[in-house]
């Protein structure tokens, strides 16, 4: 008997930034359209996502046989690892090599994908949905101002990026917001020769070639970007977000949420850098002086420092243990017990933000961090670290007036102590935190509103769900 209602492949890359996500939309396809969803996970270590509770969620109380998790085989990129190989290039090389594995699992399904959605780095894996006439969709999991960034890359003028690059000038993107060379990406800053800029611009391009985009974001949040992204008429455009991890019960009786139930409303700063972001060791010294100075009261994901690499923890973040942070300065620990929490490595993050304790949040401004802190109205101090994170914190700081930001004052471009309890300060006492908060919560009921029945992601995930029914029928019959 012929299927009546889609299968869809989701695909996530390796990293909780990617993961969750990817698994959030498997949800909602099939809590809002009763879809069969199947989610293929690469990863680069099965059992830190197996014991991350990540994948034992049900998609909902009656559509557990509608969600399938098929973890593929662990793939060995040790032969390319070594000095200044990053871990984009890891995790580039790992989806390349799974593009195999993926295949052998599409062909023996008895019931085939009738589309195939994958993130950022999953344009390899594009090839197998050709083979079996699959439609193919890019889920970003990030902005629509980054991704209008990146779709306009393959044509911008050399004289253009030379301006930017060499003389500093903003960078125009048409029809959005320019982009400061403060912000800038260390991908235009590259020889347009080099094979890594030359394969960026290849996975734009075959991603303009896709049956459509699907962003996490919204209408109300990026109306600019969305408009210039649609006016393109590149490709076809989903903002169906904000897709966010809900909370998990069980984790509401931890250790970490007893101690934010003790503390006032809205007084607590957390501090955490996202699932791979570390600091350098000297930066982890001023931030501790910068918390204690403060006076504030302070919940910290604490990471072992690393020289030269921001994203220190991407793809060797473990469950263990870090329980003798000796890199953090003498006595702080002692002379702050009573009014901060240092936590070492995870933190149950969604769990977090939404406790009303929460005042506000450092955060690195992955995007996963920036909407969980959207949806819980908490106003962010910005300190971004790697990848398209300084965008993401100019248009927190600049356009949407959700955050401050961490501007290192230092020629040395450290951000020192004095930074950081002032701006600690100004998010949890001052007006400017008071007036960021209030922002921040009509934001939090925009995003509530463009999900629920009739709200413009709601109405965008139906559009995306009426193409793959009606690829569904045109293959059954056959065309
Ligand atoms: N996260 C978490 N606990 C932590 C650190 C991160 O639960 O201690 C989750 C966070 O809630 C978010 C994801 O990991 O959903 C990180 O994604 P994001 O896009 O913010 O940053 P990335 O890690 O990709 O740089």
């Amino acid at each position: 008997m012929e299927a009546t209602k889609p299968h869809i492949a989701l695909l996530a890359s390796p990293g909780m930034g990617h993961l969750i996500p990817v698994l959030e939309l498997a949800k909602r396809l099939v809590s809002h359209q009763s879809f069969k969803v199947t989610v293929f996970v690469v990863a680069t270590d099965h059992a830190s996502i197996v014991s991350s509770q990540l994948l034992q969620s049900p998609a909902s109380p009656d559509g557990d046989d509608l969600l399938e998790i098929v973890l593929l085989p662990l793939i060995d990129v040790s032969d390319i690892i070594g000095p200044g190989v990053s871990f984009i290039q890891q995790i580039e090389a790992t989806m390349l090599r799974s593009v195999p594995f993926f295949r052998t699992e599409i062909s023996k399904m008895e019931s085939r994908p009738t589309a195939l959605v994958v993130d950022w780095f999953g344009t390899d894996v594009l090839e197998v949905a050709d083979e079996f006439n699959m439609l193919k969709f890019i889920f970003i999991t990030s902005n629509a101002w980054f991704f209008a960034f990146a779709l306009y890359t393959p044509e911008i003028d050399r004289k253009e990026i030379d301006e930017h690059a060499k003389n500093q000038k903003p960078l125009k993107i048409p029809g959005c917001r320019p982009l400061n060379f403060e912000d800038t990406t260390e991908f235009l800053l590259m020889d347009p020769n080099d094979p890594t800029y030359q394969r960026h611009i290849g996975v734009i391009i075959k991603m303009s070639l896709t049956d459509g985009i699907l962003v996490n974001t919204w209408d109300e949040l990026e109306p600019t970007s969305l408009k210039a992204l649609r006016d393109a008429r590149k490709v076809p455009i989903y903002p169906i977000g904000p897709l966010i991890r809900p909370i998990e019960k069980s984790v509401l009786r931890s250790e970490i949420i007893d101690w934010l139930d003790k503390q006032p409303e809205e007084s607590v700063i957390y501090v955490s850098f996202g699932s791979g972001g570390t600091l350098s060791a000297q930066e982890v010294i001023e931030l501790a002086w910068g918390l204690e100075l403060s006076q504030q009261r302070f919940l910290w994901v604490v990471r072992p420092p690393t020289e030269k690499d921001a994203a220190g923890a991407f793809l060797t973040l473990t469950n263990g243990c870090d329980c003798n942070p000796d890199y953090l300065p003498d006595g702080f620990l002692a002379r702050t017990h009573d009014r901060g929490l240092v936590v070492p490595m995870w933190a149950p993050q969604v769990e977090v933000l939404s406790h009303p304790s929460i005042g506000g949040f450092l955060t690195h401004c992955g995007w996963n961090s920036t909407i969980e802190s959207i949806t819980n109205g908490v106003p962010m101090i910005a300190w971004p670290l790697y990848a398209e994170q300084k965008m993401n914190a100019c248009l927190l700081t600049e356009d949407i007036g959700a955050s401050i930001r961490a501007t290192p004052m230092e020629s040395n471009g450290m951000v020192t102590r004095g930074d950081i309890r002032s701006m600690v300060r100004k998010i949890l006492v001052d007006h400017e935190g008071r007036n960021i908060r209030a922002r921040i919560k009509e934001l939090k009921n925009s995003a509530a509103k463009a999900l629920a029945e009739g709200g413009s992601s709601y109405n965008v995930l139906f559009q995306f769900a009426e193409i793959c029914i009606q690829h569904l029928s045109t293959k059954a019959f056959g065309a």
